[in-house]
């Protein structure tokens, strides 16, 4: 049996330890916080029985993620919920369009755009596996079948500047409004990319909020570690490789600004330039809110919505997005809004119930946006402030100090420009490898990037294995669990 250090628990640590745990090896976990699941914790913040997301909250990725569904989160007991209308963007003058799990429907809403919304999402929904597979990929084997980048490669490049197939401004800014996903300067081939992945699996996966909250998969994740024999060490910030002892494995689920502080000089002068070249984008600024009822959309087809995007106009969330990633703050950041009981019933105790919202800010923005989130959300729903009972901002420089990944309150761990979709975090032929024997980066600055979707730990994960001589993939699904 070989022993790994796994260095960081976010949703990559804790896949990477999945995977090395069921292939046989003893894992033994370190994280920074005194709690476990980087961007997977769940915590009340002003009301013991009301629970907040500090930072994910809605799922596409770990509904669709090869990991997650060798994984089987449904399995293990953890409930994804799924809005029938998985975003809405509200618009100008009270109007507001919205995507529902139905194509039929989507398109029926949008009218004169329908059938190219149809057109559009259609076969990528057909296929959605294997798009999903294609892009959250390590970008570094040849796709299984050609139908699949044949399919995406046109629909990406056509959303991928200012020229837009679509006549009608719902149509336009529901997909900006995707797009703004990759945080970053729209419109670029990344955020078209991205747009695709996240705006068809609405039509196939769908966006689902875990139960309870995103924790919840943080559980799941640490209950399958510890049934394997992992062992974890919480409340340890490990600032020196050294620190960690004789372990032939050691998987760093960490940015490459600290994989620069904690290896330092036993990395080679040109890696280490590398690293430092590795850009960071926009931050985001957090409001948590406690609040006494559903938020009083003044469009009602928004009140159904599991994500809410609160941008304006296509126009609009171009000029927000890059005038927030060339350094630029706006009055009307891109806001992301979700009411997790809407979805979730089990998130509301009494009459209150947390609202999660964030706001796209430049990187190392230090203001408190909580009260401009707020009147944000009034904007489009008259009446929200008298609901609220209590809130809490978070900048993103208080971001960058709650967890060390997100450099400057950068929630991707790396700018998504097309140079860094590729190398990411350096140009290296195996991404996870990193100069030093046995010592691997599995975080969200490595393929495919940032969300929840387990995949670079999994990925970094087996790479380990096979050069240790382990070329099968292991196992995942809870029935081996229960066996031992
Ligand atoms: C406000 C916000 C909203 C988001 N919304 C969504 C969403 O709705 N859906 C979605 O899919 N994604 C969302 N994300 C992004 C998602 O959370 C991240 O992409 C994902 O968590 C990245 O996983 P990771 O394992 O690479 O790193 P992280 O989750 O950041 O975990 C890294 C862990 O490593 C620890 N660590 C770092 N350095 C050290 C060290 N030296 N020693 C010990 N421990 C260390 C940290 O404390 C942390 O716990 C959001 C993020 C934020 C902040």
């Amino acid at each position: 049996m070989t022993d790994a250090a796994i260095v960081g628990t976010g949703p990559n640590g804790l896949a990477a330890a999945v995977t090395l745990a069921r292939a046989g090896l003893s894992v033994s976990l370190f994280e920074a916080a005194d709690t476990i699941g980087g961007g997977l914790r769940t915590e009340p913040l002003f009301d013991q029985d009301v629970v907040h997301d500090i930072c994910s909250a809605v799922h596409p990725m770990a509904a669709a993620s090869a990991f997650f569904r060798r994984f089987d989160l449904p399995a293990r007991g953890v409930r994804l919920l799924q809005p029938d209308m998985p975003y809405a963007h509200p618009l100008p003058g009270g109007r507001a369009t919205a995507t529902w799990r139905s194509i039929t429907r989507t398109a029926d809403h949008l009218g004169a755009d329908g059938p190219r919304w149809a057109r559009l999402m259609g076969p990528l929904a057909t296929r959605s596996r294997a798009v999903v597979d294609l892009v959250l990929s390590s970008q570094r084997t040849l796709p299984p079948d050609l139908l699949t980048p044949l399919l995406l490669a046109p629909r990406v490049l056509a959303h991928a500047t200012t020229r837009t197939p679509f006549t009608t401004e719902p149509a336009r800014a529901l997909l900006a409004g995707v797009a703004a996903h990759a945080v970053g300067k729209l419109p670029s081939v990344a955020s078209a990319a991205v747009a695709m992945l996240l705006a068809h699996t609405a039509h196939s996966s769908g966006w689902p909020l875990p139960e309870g909250g995103s924790a919840r998969i943080a559980d799941a994740m640490a209950a399958d570690i510890t049934a394997h024999g992992g062992v974890f060490h919480t409340g340890h910030r490990v600032r020196d490789l050294s620190e960690l002892g004789d372990f032939p494995l050691v998987l760093l689920d960490v940015s490459p600004k600290e994989l620069l502080a904690i290896a330092g000089e036993r990395l080679p002068s040109g890696y280490r330039r590398a690293l430092r070249r590795f850009r960071y984008g926009p931050g985001a600024a957090k409001a948590d809110f406690l609040v006494s009822g559903p938020i009083p959309w003044a469009n009602p087809l928004v009140r159904q919505a599991g994500t809410v995007h609160l941008g304006g106009t296509r126009a609009d969330i171009f000029r927000q997005e890059t005038a927030t990633a060339t350094g630029n703050p706006v009055p009307d950041p891109f806001v992301l809004v979700v009411d997790p009981a809407a979805t979730d019933p089990s998130r509301v105790a009494g009459d209150r119930r947390p609202v999660w919202a964030y706001a796209h800010v430049p990187n190392g923005d230090t203001r408190d946006l909580v009260d401009l989130i707020r009147r944000r959300i009034e904007e489009y729903a008259p009446g929200f402030t008298d609901t609220v009972i209590a809130s809490r901002g978070l900048s993103a420089a208080q971001y960058a100090a709650y967890n060390p990944n997100y450099v400057g309150g950068d929630i991707a761990a790396g700018a998504m420009t097309l140079r860094q979709s590729l190398a990411r975090p350096t140009a290296r032929w195996d991404p996870y490898t990193t100069p030093l024997r046995g010592v691997y980066l599995c975080s969200a600055s490595t393929p495919p990037g940032p969300s929840v979707h387990g995949m670079c730990g999994h990925l970094a994960a087996l790479s380990a294995l096979r050069r240790h001589g382990i070329r099968t993939s292991p196992d995942l699904s809870p029935q081996k669990t229960e066996l031992i």
